[in-house]
């Protein structure tokens, strides 16, 4: 196994192509993964927390049914 340790970061280029801010549809930032910017990370992150008491878990249908044996 070789641990390929890369200094220039810079000059790597992602094999898959960029996933875009859920937020804003923006290609996103490796700092801020999967988001654009860090901005877009917290304001997704302040609807979590925000969300997360006030919006019942019925939403959209979960899809973790049919994972059943
Ligand atoms: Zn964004």
């Amino acid at each position: 196994m070789a641990a390929a340790t890369n200094p220039d970061s810079d000059k790597v280029i992602p094999l898959r192509p960029a996933r875009a801010c859920p937020l804003c549809r923006k290609p996103s930032l490796r700092a801020a993964y999967p988001f654009c910017s860090k901005r877009c990370a917290d304001i997704d992150l302040g609807r979590w927390f925000s969300g997360a008491y006030a919006i019942p878990a019925a939403e959209e249908e979960p899809s973790d049914e049919g994972e059943q044996p």
